[in-house]
């Protein structure tokens, strides 16, 4: 045999060495598709967990304003009476922001030159936010239908989640339209 014949033998191994090396190393790094598919679903899960868990938390706090505008409110300040006991289905932490409120109780008439103030402080609540119309005013404008200057119902401004019938509704009435209001965001009742 040649000595360029040796020469070449070896370099032909050497090649074929470090071709397997490669292969070797890169089929260690391969993904299996089962294993992508394993983090896919564990992804998923983890999703729709966390939506669940986003979900509830949104549904058992509900944090109402602390905001009147007639007589109405006088029912909306009995709701937080021991009597009443909202606290016990999550409902009492009345804020006075409402950068930090989700529910917006219209409690009484609604004056024509009130409506930008309670559409400015709709805008400032966190999202997504919620309107409950408190009474007879608030829904359709009560006793003061004909009048000049107040708005017939707070839905001709604003989107409106729940309505309290009354005139006035008692505390009773809100505590139900809360639960009512709790339904809705959780899927159980229909949106309008
Ligand atoms: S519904 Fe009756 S109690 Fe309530 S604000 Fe109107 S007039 Fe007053």
């Amino acid at each position: 045999m040649e000595e360029n014949d040796v020469g070449s033998k070896e370099f032909e191994n050497a090649k074929q060495e470090m071709d397997r090396l490669v292969y070797e190393s890169l089929k260690e790094k391969e993904i299996k598709p089962n294993a992508m598919f394993a983090k896919l679903s564990e992804l998923t899960k983890a999703m729709s967990v966390t939506k669940g868990v986003v979900k509830w938390s949104r549904v058992n706090s509900l944090w109402p304003m602390q905001f009147g505008l007639a007589c109405c409110a006088i029912e909306l300040m009995d709701f937080g009476s021991a009597r009443i006991d909202a606290e016990r289905k999550g409902y009492l932490l009345f804020r006075g922001t409402p950068r930090q409120c989700d529910v917006m109780i219209i409690a009484g008439w609604v004056t024509k030159s009130m409506v930008p103030e309670i559409k400015r402080l709709y805008e400032q609540m966190s999202k997504p936010r919620y309107i409950i119309a408190f009474g007879e005013c608030a829904t359709c404008g009560g006793p003061w239908w004909e009048s000049y200057n107040i708005v017939k119902g707070i839905d001709q401004v604003l989107p409106v989640d729940v309505y309290v019938a009354g005139c006035p509704p008692k505390p009773e009435n809100l505590f139900e339209a809360l639960i009512k209001l709790q339904k809705k965001i959780d899927g159980k009742i229909e949106s309008r």
